[in-house]
């Protein structure tokens, strides 16, 4: 495994650094607390830094970025503020499937319009239908030369707010998940609208509301593969997407363990800094190892996805482990502040609030157990080669 990056990789990831050191660590505070994503001031800044459209391939207007780099950009973001960073990042989520599945017609049509600072969403999940995506109600009725979709999606990022909407539903209902098409939708079309917005615990400078589909007509050519090919597309897209979560969650648990280490140097206790006491210093190493153990699993897992090797075993690991590591850190790294850690006037509080999503999104951590699971029947051994 081959980790160093070119000189054009280093440049994505630092100008990603420079962004959530200039952009996004400047209003983080400001806007988890107003609980909004400040759409009109941060895309079209994103946009202009490629961060919107880095994984759309170059011939589609896009940065063309490779899995490691992609989640190394990703880290960098999380790390400025995990919240902004959701509702920017989840164009990732949505320009996967169109690149895993889309023809190139429909690589023409929408991927170059995500690189003008266009939002995207990906809108699977349903009120009755959350880590069981196979039965989902949205409906997709087949009218000739177009369909009409009719249904209910929640918790989705950037919902009603986004240009392009990557939407999940059933064609048809008696073949169960085999009967589950994809579609490209714009969010302008007639009969999508925003639903109830969500007040979230964490991550809540991103913006994660409903989105209603009320009789929206869709071009029959703007079916993602086909019926029948939905479900297979929505697995394989988070193969590709789940390394990403580990990413960030190993950007906001580094933000936390330097926030921890540096008031560990300078907070007087007993006539010394508190490092001085094994306990802290412990817990301090515990987090560094935590985070370095994380960094391997996520870039593992991107390499395999660039070597051509999509592994949903790395994949899954690699979110599992990252999002309870990160759990774990920021709530360490908040005793290491004692009570300074739990008031707003530091961030550790809002690190462990936005950290505990890590473990439920794009597949809770259970959801990647039995993904993990289903591949123990298959396996003997854990070699090396
Ligand atoms: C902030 C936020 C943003 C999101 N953004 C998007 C988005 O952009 N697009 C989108 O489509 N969705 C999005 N989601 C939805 C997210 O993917 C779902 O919340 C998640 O898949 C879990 O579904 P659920 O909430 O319905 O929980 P449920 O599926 O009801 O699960 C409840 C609990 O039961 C456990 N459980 C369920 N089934 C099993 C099982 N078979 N074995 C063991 N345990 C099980 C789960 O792990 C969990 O602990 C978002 C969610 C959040 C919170």
């Amino acid at each position: 495994m081959d980790y160093e990056l070119d000189d054009m990789q280093k440049a994505s990831v630092e100008m990603a650094h420079d962004f959530a050191v200039n952009e996004l660590r400047t209003i983080a505070e400001e806007y988890d607390r107003k609980g909004e994503f400040p759409k009109d001031i941060l895309v079209p800044k994103a946009a202009e830094a490629e961060l919107t459209s880095g994984e759309i391939p170059e011939e589609y207007g896009g940065g063309g970025l490779d899995h490691l780099t992609s989640a190394m950009v990703t880290e960098e973001l999380f790390w400025g503020d995990a919240g902004l960073a959701v509702s920017l990042l989840a164009n990732n989520l949505a320009i996967t499937p169109i690149v895993i599945a889309g023809t190139d017609e429909q690589k023409e049509k929408w991927l170059p319009r995500l690189g003008e600072g266009k939002l995207a969403s990906f809108c699977l999940t349903e009120p009755g239908a959350g880590s069981d995506v196979a039965s989902i109600k949205t409906t997709a009725k087949d009218m000739g030369d177009h369909y009409i979709i009719n249904g209910q999606k929640c918790f989705i990022t950037n919902g009603g707010i986004s240009d392009v909407c990557v939407v999940f539903a059933n064609a048809d209902q008696e073949m169960g998940y085999r009967g589950q098409a994809a579609f490209i939708v714009g969010g302008d079309y007639e009969g999508v609208s925003m639903g109830k917005v969500e007040d979230k615990m964490g991550i809540r400078a991103s913006h994660t509301a409903e989105v209603l589909f009320d009789n929206v007509r869709v071009p029959k050519e703007d079916i993602l593969g086909g019926v029948g090919q939905a479900f297979y597309i929505s697995m394989k897209t988070f193969d590709k997407t789940r390394p990403g979560i580990a990413a960030g969650s190993v950007g906001i648990a580094r933000a936390a363990f330097e926030e921890a280490l540096a008031y560990s140097k300078e907070r007087i206790q007993f006539g010394e800094p508190i490092i001085k006491n094994q306990a802290i210093s412990f817990m301090l190493s515990d987090m560094l190892i935590k985070i370095e153990a994380g960094r391997e699993l996520y870039r593992k897992a991107c390499w395999l996805a660039d070597e051509g090797k999509t592994s949903s075993v790395m994949s899954s690991a690699a979110k599992a482990y990252c999002a309870e590591m990160c759990m774990e850190v920021t709530t360490q790294a908040l005793q290491v502040l004692g009570g300074y850690g739990f008031m707003k006037d530091y961030p550790l509080e809002k690190y462990m609030r936005d950290a505990k999503v890590m473990s439920i999104y794009e597949g809770t951590n259970e959801v990647q157990r039995l993904v993990l699971a289903a591949n123990l029947n298959r396996m003997k051994e854990l070699r090396q080669f």
